[in-house]
């Protein structure tokens, strides 16, 4: 009797979880090849070197003195960090490296993961099937937000709140959890161009405070969106939020994805273009979380935050630019790496939807 009453509930619910993806904007036939596209992007190129190392300069002398903003307190480790940290980092797509400041200080990923991780399962599953089952909608609510999941009948919404990314974590390929660590480990070390290491303080104290995320991982389960064991994958997610990077680091990590899935450093090809086109588009629509639309207001560029202070801002076809400042606003995003973003986005010209009137009289 029980028994019944709980699997007419998972129906209900998983009706629900069906009704609550919605239909492809496309016709599968509409498709086109990566091939194809690429002979037509409509990206450009960074300013010369030394202009992107004056621009860099000058961006970090404008923000040092600058301490709107306090670090997160809810992972006890993370409170314990120097507040007045300051770094940047640009990378270009063709692998010029520009730093300025604290720019090879390593700090724990946090959020920035859910970028990656996402760009891997992406690629191993195919854009329909992470959109199906994972969404890539904002969801205009905090990143750890259980409401988000119950006022959207059980779905994540998209893959950069902690619902999706564990939702996502929970598709990345693998027989168990250690197997799945591996493949985020080795990804995001792709990414990197470098191998990445753990942070064991930031992860033991992460695992002994992260009630939350296990709550959300079960809330998930209930609504059958998760696709391996709840608590086994909030343990991998928790570890791919320790992993150690640095502002240089995440500009690599950016500039891969600003390059057709090519680290510039390494000259791998870590994803595809197509699986970095659809995390951008993700990033823009949700990176910095319930200010992402007030981000591609100011910015015009895919970013993703974390709360340990950094931020990846991509600019297609140009480079990517990491940013470390651990003061954070309230929704959780580096107050001093928004505004280095700001001022480089005007100042570069990196701001996606810019453009000039043209001279020409006739299109064709
Ligand atoms: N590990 C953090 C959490 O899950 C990441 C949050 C963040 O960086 N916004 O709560």
């Amino acid at each position: 009797m029980v028994v019944m009453a709980r699997s007419l509930i998972r129906t209900t619910q998983s009706q629900r979880c069906h009704v609550s993806s919605p239909p492809a904007l496309h016709d599968r036939r509409d498709t086109v090849p990566d091939e194809k596209a690429g002979a037509a992007v409509s990206t450009g190129r960074l300013p010369s070197p030394d202009i992107v190392t004056a621009a860099l300069d000058q961006a970090f002398a404008r923000y040092r003195a600058d301490d709107t903003g306090i670090v997160a307190h809810y992972i006890p480790a993370l409170a314990g960090v120097d507040p007045g940290l300051f770094g940047i980092a640009m990378v270009g797509a063709a692998g010029a490296v520009h730093t300025v400041g604290d720019a090879a200080v390593e700090f724990s990923i946090q959020s920035i993961s859910k970028a990656f991780v996402f760009a891997l399962v992406d690629e191993a599953l195919g854009h329909e099937s992470v959109r199906e089952r994972v969404g890539v909608n904002n969801t205009g609510l905090p990143f750890n937000s259980m409401l988000a999941i119950e006022l959207n009948a059980g779905s994540p919404s998209n893959p950069m709140v902690n619902a999706g990314a564990l939702a996502v974590t929970s598709l990345v390929p693998g027989a168990n959890g250690e197997a799945r660590w591996q493949f985020i480990v080795d990804g995001l070390s792709r990414f990197a161009g470098r191998p990445l290491d753990i942070d064991d303080a930031v992860y033991s104290s992460e695992s002994a405070s992260n009630q939350r995320n296990q709550a959300i991982a079960w809330l998930l389960d209930s609504y059958d969106r998760m696709s391996a064991d709840p608590v086994e994958t909030t343990d991998v997610y928790t570890r791919q939020c320790s992993l150690l990077v640095s502002a240089t680091d995440l500009a690599v990590m950016g500039a891969t994805l600003a390059a057709g899935g090519v680290n510039p450093l390494t000259g791998e090809q870590v994803v595809s273009a197509t699986a970095c086109r659809d995390t951008l588009a993700v990033l823009a629509a949700s990176g910095l979380y319930e200010r992402s639309g007030d981000w591609l207001y100011e910015i015009g560029m895919p970013g993703k935050s974390g709360v340990s202070g950094g931020i990846v801002t991509v600019s297609p076809g140009k480079g990517g630019l990491g940013t470390f400042s651990p003061r954070l606003d309230a929704a959780g995003n580096s107050v001093r790496g928004q505004r280095v973003a700001h001022y480089l986005s005007g100042i570069l010209g990196l701001n996606l939807f810019g453009s000039t009137p043209t001279t020409d009289t006739i299109d064709d």
